[in-house]
């Protein structure tokens, strides 16, 4: 790869995970050898979850994470098959692609669900869910994604936490791509489930993700029948945490370098990292607009982390695609629904530069491919 981005061997991720990662977590891969099931390897499990706890808001004596091998979808199944009992329900809380993968996990488990369908961009009408939880007292569990990634909106997860426990159910929620870049308390926010990836605003590498909840919420699960082997909840939380001996062998080096990634997210804080991004997404978003490209969201809509755009100039997202990696940069496509639009992620160890000569490249692109239309 010829490349622009300032070392030959720097590709720029502009996707919305896996990122671009600090240095010190690309050199946790390369540690010494080791098995799992020494000391100093099950003690990574514990100092791993208590920190994402500590990122979730929450105090390692009343909540725990177990850890999975697996990409974000795989804690997402953990929890969709684990904690919904035969006779319970869950309402899914639609507004896009992740939305729609919370019900088709479910579908699979044969979990009786309710979907509350808003559309694709569309904001969650809290009053519909309040309307929805006063109708049905069947429904034991609600599900929702916090940042919705295929469109880049930020759902409300503050105001319908407190809302879903007024009614007294259990809420999950999807932060695989807005736990550590957006404000998220899980005690605050009333967020019993919450399920994160190691891979997208926490900057480390793909192969772990995980679930934070209350104690007494994972010690209630011993009552509730496990619909899977591998991702059974309760009795991972039994092994990783109760007894301090994972269930199955962990990615050990992965998990090193997110206890890396961690320690940098901590020493940052999550207030500090949401405005270093929200510095990388409104320089992005200036680009954008300069050029006369469309945004897809409201301001008020939009998380930090994603900027979804409308193609211009005549081009195709492949023309624009190819044209930019040839140069070092990888942007990414939208979902079926939002044909038409691109996706510009700003998660990862991102600097302005970097941004800076996105945009040179970006014009480099646009001029070469559609010369007639400029
Ligand atoms: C990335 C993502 C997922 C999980 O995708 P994986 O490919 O399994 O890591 C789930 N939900 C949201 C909102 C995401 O952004």
């Amino acid at each position: 790869m010829t490349g622009t981005t300032g070392r030959p061997d720097r590709v720029v991720l502009l996707n919305p995970g896996p990122v671009n990662v600090h240095d010190r977590v690309r050199a946790a891969l390369a540690g010494p050898d080791e098995c799992h099931r020494e000391p100093e390897s099950q003690a990574l499990l514990g100092t791993v979850g208590g920190k994402i706890t500590e990122v979730c808001g929450a105090g390692r004596d009343s909540h725990a994470t177990v850890l999975f091998t697996g990409s974000g979808t795989a804690a997402l199944e953990a929890v969709l098959s684990s904690v919904v009992p035969a006779d319970g329900r869950l309402l899914v809380l639609d507004n896009g692609h992740y939305g729609e993968r919370l019900l088709r996990i479910a579908d699979v488990h044969g979990i009786a669900t309710v979907r509350l369908e808003f559309g694709w961009a569309v904001p969650l009408d809290l009053d519909a869910v309040d309307q929805a939880l006063a109708a049905d007292a069947g429904i034991t569990h609600v599900a929702v994604v916090h940042h919705e990634t295929s469109t880049g909106m930020l759902n409300p997860l503050r105001e319908l936490g407190p809302l879903v426990a007024r009614h007294g159910r259990s809420l999950i929620a999807d932060a695989i791509s807005s736990l550590g870049a957006e404000d998220l308390d899980v005690v605050r926010d009333h967020v019993d489930w919450c399920v994160g990836t190691a891979n997208k605003c926490l900057e480390g590498m793909p192969g772990i993700s995980f679930v934070c909840a209350p104690r007494e919420r994972l010690e209630a699960l011993a009552h509730v029948p496990a619909r899977t082997f591998y991702f059974d909840l309760s009795a991972n939380y039994r092994a990783q945490v109760v007894k301090g001996s994972p269930q199955f062998t962990p990615a050990v080096q992965v998990l090193r370098a997110l206890d890396a990634a961690l320690d940098l997210t901590l020493a940052e804080g999550v207030a500090a990292r949401t405005a270093r991004y929200a510095a990388r997404a409104a320089e992005i978003r200036a680009g954008l607009e300069e050029r006369g490209i469309e945004l897809l969201l409201p301001p008020e809509r939009r998380a930090g982390s994603i900027t979804n755009a409308h193609l211009a100039n005549g081009m195709t997202y492949d023309e624009l695609h190819d044209g930019l990696k040839e140069h070092g940069y990888v942007i990414y496509a939208t979902q079926e629904k939002s044909a038409g639009v691109f996706r510009l992620a700003n998660m990862g160890q991102l600097t302005g530069e970097d941004i800076a000569g996105f945009f040179r490249a970006f014009d480099e692109v646009v001029a070469r491919c559609a010369p007639s239309t400029r």
